[in-house]
């Protein structure tokens, strides 16, 4: 338990101890992250920022448990993840961790309704429930209307916001975007990002977006730099625009 930054205290949704990660490249072994440490806090929209090429992804995949660090200590809900068993470690990505593609990956023989539902069922819920679930998530993003469409038939900004729907499916206490309006056009991105900041403060999960967008980086709770493999602090109203 720490004191979070209004104070109180309640527990960390996730903490990172000294995330390394290297890869082979050829003859050379590069070092992309070199000691991270990070705390997050339920309800924070948190920005991790830094050139292409600097680690975000890796750093996303890793806090998702998509991929090990090298070294270093991941820490959801308090529990540390290097202690659980592999089907721990899916159940646990399944139940606590959504995740955003910059490309929503939706699978595409199934509508968006499906591709909300479908996260739910394989952890047990009910078909009923699961559908009640995704209609309620989609039409709060303005999909109503769209639910029975196929991910082709729907707009970028659309298939995206279908895409959030089924990060937050099983209620996630941790919600990872990989550059999720990357591939929109301005006027969407800002749309999309608008209604993706205000679905994790509403829903008091913890979120760490990756991003380009420095004007968009810059209207969230905290902003996370990735620099020569740490992460710096950024004061989002210092961001320059
Ligand atoms: P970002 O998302 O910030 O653009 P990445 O995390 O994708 O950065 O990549 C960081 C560095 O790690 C890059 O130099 C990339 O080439 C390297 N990298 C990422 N994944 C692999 C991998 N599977 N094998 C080898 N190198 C990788
Ligand atoms: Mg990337």
């Amino acid at each position: 338990m720490e004191t979070s930054p209004a104070g109180t205290t309640f527990s960390p949704i996730l903490q990172l101890e000294g995330v390394t990660r290297s890869f082979r490249q050829g003859e050379r072994e590069i070092v992309v992250l070199t000691g991270v440490d990070a705390v997050l806090w339920p309800g924070q929209a948190v920005a991790l920022v830094g050139p292409s090429g600097a680690g975000k992804s890796t750093l996303l995949h890793i806090t998702g448990l998509l991929e090990s660090p090298t070294s270093g200590r991941i820490f959801l809900n308090g529990k540390d993840c290097a202690t659980l068993s592999e089907a721990q470690r899916t159940r646990l990505r399944r139940k606590e961790i959504g995740f955003v593609y910059q490309f929503h990956q939706l699978l595409p023989e199934f509508s968006a309704l499906e591709n909300v539902v479908l996260p739910q069922m394989i952890l047990g819920r009910g078909r009923k429930a699961a559908e009640a679930r995704a209609l309620s998530l989609l039409g709060g993003l303005g999909l109503a209307e769209r639910a029975h469409h196929r991910p082709a038939e729907l707009s970028g900004g659309e298939q995206q916001r279908a895409a959030i729907c089924r990060g937050l499916a099983n209620s996630p206490r941790l919600l990872l975007a990989d550059e999720p309006t990357g591939n929109l056009d301005p006027h969407t991105s800002e749309y999309v990002f608008r209604e993706l900041v205000e679905l994790i403060r509403r829903q008091g999960v913890a979120a760490l977006i990756a991003t380009h967008n420095l004007e968009l980086a810059r209207r969230m709770d905290r902003v996370l730099q990735v620099h020569e493999g740490r992460l710096v602090e950024l004061a989002p109203a210092s961001i320059r625009r």
